[in-house]
Protein backbone atom coordinates (compact mmCIF):
# COMPACT_ATOMS: atom_id res chain seq x y z
CA UNK A 1 0.00 0.00 0.00
CA UNK A 2 2.68 2.61 0.94
CA UNK A 3 4.71 1.36 -1.65
CA UNK A 4 1.94 1.85 -4.30
CA UNK A 5 1.30 5.38 -2.81
CA UNK A 6 4.89 6.10 -2.93
CA UNK A 7 5.24 4.69 -6.26
CA UNK A 8 2.46 6.66 -7.56
CA UNK A 9 4.12 10.38 -6.22
CA UNK A 10 7.10 9.37 -7.43
CA UNK A 11 5.56 8.33 -11.13
CA UNK A 12 3.32 11.76 -10.45
CA UNK A 13 6.56 13.87 -9.97
CA UNK A 14 8.62 12.33 -12.70
CA UNK A 15 6.22 12.53 -15.63
CA UNK A 16 4.74 16.06 -14.45
CA UNK A 17 6.12 18.07 -17.70
CA UNK A 18 8.43 21.29 -16.92
CA UNK A 19 6.00 22.98 -19.12
CA UNK A 20 3.00 22.83 -17.06
CA UNK A 21 4.39 24.75 -14.15
CA UNK A 22 4.55 27.71 -16.61
CA UNK A 23 1.43 27.66 -17.88
CA UNK A 24 -0.80 30.59 -16.86
CA UNK A 25 -3.93 29.45 -15.00
CA UNK A 26 -6.60 28.45 -17.42
CA UNK A 27 -9.34 31.31 -16.93
CA UNK A 28 -12.55 30.03 -16.92
CA UNK A 29 -15.52 31.17 -18.72
CA UNK A 30 -18.53 32.74 -17.90
CA UNK A 31 -21.54 30.45 -18.20
CA UNK A 32 -24.06 32.12 -20.15
CA UNK A 33 -28.02 30.56 -18.95
CA UNK A 34 -30.43 31.30 -21.59
CA UNK A 35 -33.80 31.37 -19.99
CA UNK A 36 -36.81 31.46 -22.40
CA UNK A 37 -40.33 31.91 -20.85
CA UNK A 38 -43.98 31.80 -22.22
CA UNK A 39 -44.68 34.48 -20.51
CA UNK A 40 -44.64 36.77 -17.69
CA UNK A 41 -48.13 37.83 -16.78
CA UNK A 42 -48.74 35.63 -14.53
CA UNK A 43 -47.16 37.25 -10.76
CA UNK A 44 -45.10 33.95 -10.33
CA UNK A 45 -43.05 34.01 -13.09
CA UNK A 46 -41.82 37.79 -12.79
CA UNK A 47 -40.74 36.01 -9.00
CA UNK A 48 -39.84 32.52 -11.20
CA UNK A 49 -37.51 34.93 -13.38
CA UNK A 50 -36.35 37.53 -10.51
CA UNK A 51 -34.91 34.31 -8.13
CA UNK A 52 -33.71 31.85 -11.10
CA UNK A 53 -31.58 34.96 -12.43
CA UNK A 54 -30.14 36.16 -8.73
CA UNK A 55 -29.28 32.49 -7.86
CA UNK A 56 -27.45 32.00 -11.23
CA UNK A 57 -25.94 35.48 -10.81
CA UNK A 58 -24.57 34.11 -7.10
CA UNK A 59 -23.26 30.79 -8.82
CA UNK A 60 -21.14 33.06 -10.79
CA UNK A 61 -23.33 32.45 -14.57
CA UNK A 62 -25.11 35.20 -16.45
CA UNK A 63 -28.48 34.92 -17.66
CA UNK A 64 -30.14 35.89 -20.69
CA UNK A 65 -34.36 36.05 -20.37
CA UNK A 66 -36.64 36.07 -22.85
CA UNK A 67 -40.34 36.01 -22.85
CA UNK A 68 -42.65 34.91 -25.98
CA UNK A 69 -46.30 36.71 -24.62
CA UNK A 70 -48.28 33.08 -25.31
CA UNK A 71 -46.20 33.57 -28.98
CA UNK A 72 -44.99 30.39 -30.39
CA UNK A 73 -43.48 31.26 -33.03
CA UNK A 74 -41.38 34.31 -30.85
CA UNK A 75 -40.65 31.66 -28.28
CA UNK A 76 -39.04 29.50 -31.01
CA UNK A 77 -37.32 32.75 -32.59
CA UNK A 78 -36.36 34.00 -29.29
CA UNK A 79 -34.84 30.32 -28.16
CA UNK A 80 -32.90 30.68 -31.86
CA UNK A 81 -31.83 33.87 -31.03
CA UNK A 82 -29.84 32.74 -27.41
CA UNK A 83 -28.54 30.03 -29.03
CA UNK A 84 -27.06 32.64 -31.34
CA UNK A 85 -25.54 34.12 -28.89
CA UNK A 86 -24.12 31.43 -27.42
CA UNK A 87 -25.49 29.89 -24.65
CA UNK A 88 -24.16 27.30 -22.66
CA UNK A 89 -27.58 25.51 -21.40
CA UNK A 90 -31.25 26.46 -21.93
CA UNK A 91 -34.02 26.55 -19.46
CA UNK A 92 -37.67 26.41 -20.95
CA UNK A 93 -40.54 27.52 -19.74
CA UNK A 94 -42.86 26.66 -22.77
CA UNK A 95 -45.89 27.91 -24.06
CA UNK A 96 -47.18 24.93 -25.91
CA UNK A 97 -44.51 21.93 -25.19
CA UNK A 98 -45.29 20.08 -28.24
CA UNK A 99 -43.89 23.26 -30.42
CA UNK A 100 -40.97 23.40 -27.92
CA UNK A 101 -39.40 20.25 -29.27
CA UNK A 102 -37.97 22.08 -31.69
CA UNK A 103 -36.42 24.67 -29.81
CA UNK A 104 -34.79 21.60 -28.25
CA UNK A 105 -33.46 20.15 -31.71
CA UNK A 106 -32.00 23.16 -32.49
CA UNK A 107 -29.62 23.69 -28.84
CA UNK A 108 -28.79 20.09 -29.70
CA UNK A 109 -27.97 20.69 -32.79
CA UNK A 110 -25.44 23.06 -31.28
CA UNK A 111 -24.34 20.74 -28.05
CA UNK A 112 -26.03 22.81 -26.12
CA UNK A 113 -28.43 20.91 -23.37
CA UNK A 114 -31.87 22.07 -22.12
CA UNK A 115 -33.99 21.79 -19.09
CA UNK A 116 -37.69 22.35 -18.80
CA UNK A 117 -39.05 24.43 -16.37
CA UNK A 118 -42.16 23.59 -14.80
CA UNK A 119 -43.75 23.04 -17.83
CA UNK A 120 -42.50 19.88 -19.69
CA UNK A 121 -41.52 20.12 -22.93
CA UNK A 122 -42.86 16.73 -25.38
CA UNK A 123 -39.32 16.27 -27.04
CA UNK A 124 -36.19 14.78 -26.63
CA UNK A 125 -35.40 17.45 -23.42
CA UNK A 126 -32.49 16.66 -21.42
CA UNK A 127 -33.92 17.02 -17.81
CA UNK A 128 -37.46 18.66 -16.16
CA UNK A 129 -37.91 20.38 -12.60
CA UNK A 130 -41.55 21.01 -11.85
CA UNK A 131 -43.83 20.13 -9.37
CA UNK A 132 -46.37 17.13 -8.66
CA UNK A 133 -48.74 18.37 -10.79
CA UNK A 134 -51.39 15.63 -10.97
CA UNK A 135 -51.20 15.92 -7.04
CA UNK A 136 -52.18 19.82 -7.48
CA UNK A 137 -55.17 18.77 -9.07
CA UNK A 138 -55.69 16.01 -6.41
CA UNK A 139 -54.94 18.53 -3.47
CA UNK A 140 -57.56 20.81 -4.93
CA UNK A 141 -60.68 18.05 -5.15
CA UNK A 142 -59.40 16.69 -1.83
CA UNK A 143 -59.88 20.45 -0.73
CA UNK A 144 -63.34 19.99 -1.54
CA UNK A 145 -64.75 16.37 -0.84
CA UNK A 146 -62.85 15.69 1.92
CA UNK A 147 -61.99 18.84 3.93
CA UNK A 148 -65.34 20.63 3.28
CA UNK A 149 -67.33 17.88 2.64
CA UNK A 150 -69.10 18.49 -0.04
CA UNK A 151 -69.20 14.89 -1.52
CA UNK A 152 -73.02 15.05 -4.19
CA UNK A 153 -74.32 17.82 -6.07
CA UNK A 154 -73.06 19.33 -9.47
CA UNK A 155 -69.64 20.57 -9.47
CA UNK A 156 -67.90 22.92 -13.02
CA UNK A 157 -64.20 21.89 -13.42
CA UNK A 158 -62.25 25.26 -15.16
CA UNK A 159 -59.27 24.02 -16.43
CA UNK A 160 -56.02 25.64 -17.74
CA UNK A 161 -54.67 26.07 -21.34
CA UNK A 162 -54.64 22.31 -23.54
CA UNK A 163 -51.50 23.36 -24.75
CA UNK A 164 -49.74 23.26 -21.69
CA UNK A 165 -49.53 19.86 -20.09
CA UNK A 166 -49.59 20.94 -16.55
CA UNK A 167 -53.03 21.88 -17.52
CA UNK A 168 -54.28 18.15 -18.22
CA UNK A 169 -52.14 17.05 -15.14
CA UNK A 170 -54.09 19.61 -12.90
CA UNK A 171 -57.42 18.12 -14.56
CA UNK A 172 -56.40 14.64 -14.50
CA UNK A 173 -55.61 14.61 -10.84
CA UNK A 174 -58.91 16.42 -9.60
CA UNK A 175 -61.13 14.46 -12.39
CA UNK A 176 -59.83 11.57 -10.54
CA UNK A 177 -60.82 12.20 -7.02
CA UNK A 178 -64.37 13.62 -7.97
CA UNK A 179 -64.89 10.44 -10.16
CA UNK A 180 -64.02 8.44 -6.75
CA UNK A 181 -67.48 9.85 -4.98
CA UNK A 182 -70.41 8.39 -7.08
CA UNK A 183 -72.74 11.32 -6.44
CA UNK A 184 -70.84 14.24 -7.65
CA UNK A 185 -71.69 15.26 -11.52
CA UNK A 186 -69.36 17.66 -13.50
CA UNK A 187 -71.71 19.01 -15.28
CA UNK A 188 -69.19 21.31 -17.00
CA UNK A 189 -65.54 20.63 -17.85
CA UNK A 190 -63.81 23.08 -20.17
CA UNK A 191 -60.32 24.09 -20.50
CA UNK A 192 -59.35 28.19 -20.33
CA UNK A 193 -57.03 29.37 -24.16
CA UNK A 194 -54.03 30.59 -22.42
CA UNK A 195 -55.11 30.52 -18.56
CA UNK A 196 -57.32 33.60 -19.72
CA UNK A 197 -59.36 34.86 -16.62
CA UNK A 198 -61.73 35.83 -19.07
CA UNK A 199 -62.04 32.63 -20.57
CA UNK A 200 -62.87 31.14 -17.65
CA UNK A 201 -65.00 33.78 -16.43
CA UNK A 202 -67.20 33.18 -19.55
CA UNK A 203 -67.10 29.39 -18.51
CA UNK A 204 -68.26 30.10 -15.39
CA UNK A 205 -71.00 31.92 -17.14
CA UNK A 206 -72.37 29.56 -19.04
CA UNK A 207 -72.18 26.72 -16.62
CA UNK A 208 -74.04 28.68 -14.64
CA UNK A 209 -76.52 29.32 -17.07
CA UNK A 210 -76.65 26.10 -18.31
CA UNK A 211 -77.59 24.70 -15.09
CA UNK A 212 -79.61 27.36 -13.64
CA UNK A 213 -77.32 28.21 -10.98
CA UNK A 214 -77.08 24.86 -9.98
CA UNK A 215 -73.68 24.13 -8.87
CA UNK A 216 -72.25 23.48 -5.74
CA UNK A 217 -68.64 23.61 -6.30
CA UNK A 218 -65.84 24.75 -8.26
CA UNK A 219 -62.68 23.51 -9.24
CA UNK A 220 -60.31 26.02 -11.15
CA UNK A 221 -56.94 25.03 -12.08
CA UNK A 222 -55.22 28.40 -10.89
CA UNK A 223 -55.72 31.41 -9.25
CA UNK A 224 -56.27 33.50 -12.51
CA UNK A 225 -58.72 31.03 -13.45
CA UNK A 226 -60.26 31.50 -9.74
CA UNK A 227 -60.59 34.87 -10.50
CA UNK A 228 -62.44 34.73 -13.11
CA UNK A 229 -64.81 32.26 -12.21
CA UNK A 230 -65.25 34.06 -9.10
CA UNK A 231 -66.16 37.17 -10.74
CA UNK A 232 -68.96 35.09 -12.28
CA UNK A 233 -69.84 33.85 -9.18
CA UNK A 234 -70.31 37.28 -7.91
CA UNK A 235 -72.58 38.57 -10.81
CA UNK A 236 -74.78 35.71 -9.75
CA UNK A 237 -74.59 36.61 -5.47
CA UNK A 238 -73.51 33.15 -5.33
CA UNK A 239 -70.50 32.30 -2.83
CA UNK A 240 -69.76 28.60 -3.07
CA UNK A 241 -66.26 26.35 -2.70
CA UNK A 242 -63.84 27.09 -5.40
CA UNK A 243 -59.78 26.14 -5.69
CA UNK A 244 -57.07 27.87 -7.54
CA UNK A 245 -53.10 27.85 -7.67
CA UNK A 246 -50.12 29.96 -7.15
CA UNK A 247 -51.33 31.84 -3.74
CA UNK A 248 -51.42 35.15 -5.91
CA UNK A 249 -51.92 37.97 -3.95
CA UNK A 250 -55.56 38.74 -5.36
CA UNK A 251 -56.31 34.75 -4.37
CA UNK A 252 -54.86 35.10 -0.78
CA UNK A 253 -56.91 38.64 -0.53
CA UNK A 254 -59.88 36.57 -1.44
CA UNK A 255 -59.14 33.41 0.80
CA UNK A 256 -59.01 35.42 3.91
CA UNK A 257 -62.31 37.56 2.71
CA UNK A 258 -64.05 34.51 2.27
CA UNK A 259 -64.73 34.09 -1.41
CA UNK A 260 -62.25 31.59 -2.68
CA UNK A 261 -61.69 28.52 -0.30
CA UNK A 262 -58.18 27.38 -1.07
CA UNK A 263 -55.06 27.85 -3.17
CA UNK A 264 -51.96 25.18 -3.75
CA UNK A 265 -48.68 27.24 -2.91
CA UNK A 266 -45.77 25.90 -5.33
CA UNK A 267 -42.77 27.42 -3.10
CA UNK A 268 -41.04 29.54 -6.16
CA UNK A 269 -37.90 29.49 -4.24
CA UNK A 270 -37.36 25.93 -4.42
CA UNK A 271 -37.72 25.28 -7.75
CA UNK A 272 -35.99 28.18 -9.42
CA UNK A 273 -33.13 28.15 -6.94
CA UNK A 274 -32.94 24.73 -7.98
CA UNK A 275 -33.22 25.35 -11.66
CA UNK A 276 -30.28 27.41 -11.28
CA UNK A 277 -28.39 25.10 -9.97
CA UNK A 278 -28.92 22.49 -12.08
CA UNK A 279 -28.31 25.20 -15.01
CA UNK A 280 -25.08 25.64 -14.10
CA UNK A 281 -24.06 22.13 -13.45
CA UNK A 282 -25.44 21.17 -16.85
CA UNK A 283 -23.52 23.71 -18.75
CA UNK A 284 -20.56 22.47 -17.05
CA UNK A 285 -21.26 19.29 -17.42
CA UNK A 286 -21.51 18.07 -13.92
CA UNK A 287 -23.22 14.61 -12.85
CA UNK A 288 -27.62 15.94 -12.05
CA UNK A 289 -29.07 13.67 -8.80
CA UNK A 290 -33.09 13.62 -10.48
CA UNK A 291 -35.61 11.64 -8.01
CA UNK A 292 -38.17 10.49 -10.86
CA UNK A 293 -39.13 9.95 -14.43
CA UNK A 294 -41.77 11.92 -16.29
CA UNK A 295 -42.71 10.27 -19.41
CA UNK A 296 -42.95 12.19 -22.46
CA UNK A 297 -44.21 11.04 -25.79
CA UNK A 298 -40.37 10.51 -26.70
CA UNK A 299 -38.42 9.48 -23.77
CA UNK A 300 -38.67 8.53 -19.70
CA UNK A 301 -37.53 12.62 -19.26
CA UNK A 302 -35.26 12.39 -16.09
CA UNK A 303 -36.68 14.73 -13.37
CA UNK A 304 -36.97 16.38 -10.05
CA UNK A 305 -40.82 16.70 -8.59
CA UNK A 306 -41.42 19.52 -5.86
CA UNK A 307 -44.36 19.06 -3.27
CA UNK A 308 -47.23 21.62 -3.65
CA UNK A 309 -49.19 22.82 -0.12
CA UNK A 310 -52.37 23.35 0.24
CA UNK A 311 -53.13 26.66 1.53
CA UNK A 312 -56.33 28.00 3.45
CA UNK A 313 -57.33 31.28 5.55
CA UNK A 314 -56.35 28.40 8.38
CA UNK A 315 -52.45 28.36 7.42
CA UNK A 316 -52.20 31.71 4.85
CA UNK A 317 -50.34 33.53 7.70
CA UNK A 318 -48.04 30.31 7.71
CA UNK A 319 -47.15 29.36 5.08
CA UNK A 320 -47.55 32.51 3.18
CA UNK A 321 -46.95 35.66 5.59
CA UNK A 322 -44.17 34.04 7.78
CA UNK A 323 -42.19 32.76 4.88
CA UNK A 324 -41.66 36.27 3.16
CA UNK A 325 -44.24 35.04 -0.18
CA UNK A 326 -46.70 38.07 0.73
CA UNK A 327 -46.72 40.78 3.62
CA UNK A 328 -49.32 40.27 6.12
CA UNK A 329 -50.48 43.82 5.38
CA UNK A 330 -51.11 42.71 1.54
CA UNK A 331 -53.08 40.06 2.31
CA UNK A 332 -55.17 40.91 5.00
CA UNK A 333 -55.87 44.76 3.25
CA UNK A 334 -59.45 44.24 2.86
CA UNK A 335 -60.42 42.30 6.28
C1 LIG B 1 -48.17 26.61 -13.96
C2 LIG B 1 -49.10 27.34 -13.03
C3 LIG B 1 -49.58 28.63 -13.69
C4 LIG B 1 -50.07 28.38 -15.11
C5 LIG B 1 -50.39 29.66 -15.84
C6 LIG B 1 -48.83 26.38 -15.30
O1 LIG B 1 -48.02 25.69 -16.16
O2 LIG B 1 -47.77 25.39 -13.40
O3 LIG B 1 -48.44 27.61 -11.82
O4 LIG B 1 -50.62 29.19 -12.97
O5 LIG B 1 -49.12 27.66 -15.85
O6 LIG B 1 -49.26 30.41 -16.05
Amino acid sequence: MIAGLLLTSLTGCASKPVAEEKTAPEVKKQIVIGFSMDTLKEERWQKDRDIFVAEAEKLGAKVLVQAANGDDSKQVEQAENLLAQGVDVLVVVPHNGKIAASIVESAHAENVPVLAYDRLVDGDVDYYISFDNEKVGELQADYVTKKLGITKGNFVYIGGAPTDNNALLFRAGAVKVLKSFPDIKIVYDQYSKDWQPSEAQKHMENALTATNNDVVAVIAANDGTAGGASAALAEQKLNIPLTGQDAEIAACQRIVEGTQSMTVFKPIQIIAENAAKIAVDMANGSEIKTTSTVKNSVKEVPSILLSPVVVDKDNMKEVIVDTGFHSEEDVYRNV
